[in-house]
């Protein structure tokens, strides 16, 4: 193990282990360590009809045991001329040959992980006839349930009693009820889970993942099966060198065990990539033992839910720190809801729990719409607050906030046109925090009523939900006052929040220019301490007041900035 807080590890794929000879991977090896220190590669025996025969695999084997790396076995479940490579896993002959595949690989390795190809999106005569009236999702969610437990893991634990199974997840995690990937019964069947933090560029892409989901969704398998995310996964595929790093930033922020670095071949060919990965994996080594347990406004993805797809991404690349469940967080003191925690035919009676608790409850607009005319007389949306998302649409590029008893912000200007839906409401009985404005009118942007000692925010979200980028600054930082959070930062979006349960906390700039960034710690008179080289005196406050300790930090484009609170 090369560093004190995490492994560094890679994958090599069959048809890399295929067309090279042992003497060529020799080489390739050779050239990868001068750039990077790697702990453990994962050796994949079958891929796309190509399988790594037994004796050529043990010499690979002894080969990177040889150079210290350790050993793991990798299967993809992808054939040939099919959309996205997946297997038609109603085919008897694909059943076969994949429990054959799973037994082999077990005999080879005592740790086999999946690559993300493990799912079906097969529309064939077979599969539509084994379907029968149920929706694709309910079949393919059963289906893969069977192939994992029937022809996976019943065969590859047979091989092998001792095989630790993973399972790693795409990072198109919406989507994954749709093509059988079930959450839900696999993170309980297999040893461990793996999540993909590959966001890659995230403007130009059609996935165009906001980066922040490289942090999301290894904290949510970390919640769904607590010590058992194995890693998080990220390539260089579409990614400049910064797009590059800053996955692996994430990566690490959210503190998976693996920074899995695929693949093998890419590091051989691409040493730019690993280099300046190796470069960050030396930094981080010096203060992640520093950084303590995630922690941030606890949010809820319901298992097979999609609502406002990607939105929790775009609220944590607005500087808001999101801790999400995949059960409703009940005891947490703030909770942010969106569109998909409708999913949960419970969710009225759970949210009006939290607030006569105390809580904060924030809750989307889309949210709102999905649960309008939805409960019972007494136990509805409208019941706790009623209010109307209209069908009326506002685009605008003007914003005010007029937050009760604090400073009206006046005219306030975002980076570009913002269109969002009119949200109407009972004046007085609410109190619209922030507004967009149009010519002698205004938009709730962020609504807040109370109910019993807790307090219920609606925010609006624009029809684009990368827009919130685009909101001004202080429209942003009056959302992320009102989250009441032990640390807020006063600046515009694309600047990233990570805290930590230990008084410690990272900022990380996704912009690409340099930006001054105001830091509000929750405390009058403390210091900051820099956990990273770049920033290396203590910091004092640029103001203070009763309750509140205000710093500046200058962060570089795409870089970040780590600190403890002192005092
Ligand atoms: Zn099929």
């Amino acid at each position: 193990m090369h560093y004190k807080n995490f492994l560094t590890v890679t994958y090599a794929p069959a048809g890399y282990l295929n067309d090279n000879s042992v003497e060529q991977i020799r080489e390739h090896i050779e050239k990868v360590s001068k750039y990077i220190k790697l702990d453990k590669i994962y050796l994949e025996t079958y891929r796309s009809e190509i399988l790594i025969e037994r004796k050529k695999m043990e010499e690979i084997k002894a080969l990177f045991a040889g150079k210290g790396y350790t050993i793991s076995g990798g299967i993809t479940t992808t054939v040939t001329r099919t959309l996205m490579g997946s297997m038609c896993f109603t085919n008897p002959d694909n059943r076969k040959r994949l429990g054959e595949i799973a037994a082999y690989t077990a005999e080879l390795f005592d740790e086999v992980i999946l690559d993300d190809f493990y799912f079906t999106n097969c529309r064939c005569e077979s599969c539509i006839k084994a379907k029968g009236n149920r929706s694709w999702i309910d079949f393919r969610l059963t289906l893969m349930n069977d192939i994992s437990e029937n022809v996976i893991i019943k065969n590859a634990k047979a091989a092998n009693p001792r095989v630790n199974l993973i399972i790693k997840y795409p990072n198109w995690y919406d989507s994954f009820q749709a093509n059988g990937y079930n959450l839900e019964d696999e993170s309980k069947m297999f040893d461990a889970i793996y999540a993909g933090t590959e966001t890659r560029d995230p403007h130009y892409t059609h996935q165009n993942l906001p980066r922040y989901l490289s942090f999301f969704l290894p904290r949510l398998f970390e919640n769904i099966k607590p010590g058992k995310n194995g890693g998080g996964w990220y390539d260089l595929f579409e990614c400049s060198l910064e797009d590059y790093l800053q996955q692996a930033y994430l990566t690490i922020f959210s503190k998976c065990r693996e920074q899995m670095l695929f693949c093998f071949p890419l590091l051989v060919n691409d040493p730019p990539y690993p280099a300046a990965a190796g470069a960050f994996y030396d930094e981080a080594d010096l203060f992640m033992d520093k950084i303590g347990e995630p922690i941030g406004v606890a949010c809820y993805k319901p298992y097979h839910s999609f609502g406002e797809r990607l939105l929790h991404e775009h609220i944590g690349m607005s500087g808001i720190p999101l801790d999400p469940y995949p059960y409703y967080p009940e005891n947490a003191k703030t909770i942010f809801l969106t569109a998909d925690a409708a999913w949960d035919s419970e969710i009225v009676g759970k949210i009006k729990k939290s607030l006569l608790n105390g809580s904060r409850v924030f809750i989307t607009s889309g949210l709102y719409k999905k649960l309008v005319n939805k409960g019972s007389e007494g136990n509805s949306i409208e019941d706790i607050l009623p209010i109307e998302i209209t069908d009326r649409k506002v685009t605008t590029d003007r914003f005010t906030n007029s937050a009760f008893g604090q400073k009206n912000s006046g005219d306030l200007r975002s980076q570009g046109p913002v269109t969002i839906p009119h949200v109407a409401y009972n004046e007085n009985d609410l109190w619209s925090l922030s507004c967009a404005l149009t010519p002698y009118s205004s938009h709730p942007l962020l609504l807040c009523g109370t109910y019993g000692k807790g307090k219920l925010y609606v925010l609006t979200v624009p029809d684009v939900p990368s827009d919130f980028y685009k909101y001004p600054a202080q429209t942003l930082t009056m959302l992320r006052k009102e989250m009441d959070l032990p640390v807020t930062l006063e600046c515009a979006g694309r600047v990233g929040l990570f805290l930590y349960d230990n008084n410690t906390f990272i900022v990380q700039s996704f912009l690409e220019r340099t930006e001054q960034v105001s830091v509000c710690i929750n405390k009058a008179g403390v210091k900051l301490i820099p956990l990273t080289k770049s920033y290396m005196r203590p910091f004092n406050p640029a103001r203070c007041g009763e309750n509140e300790s205000v710093f500046e930090v200058n962060v570089l484009p795409g870089r970040y900035a780590a600190f403890r609170i002192e005092g």
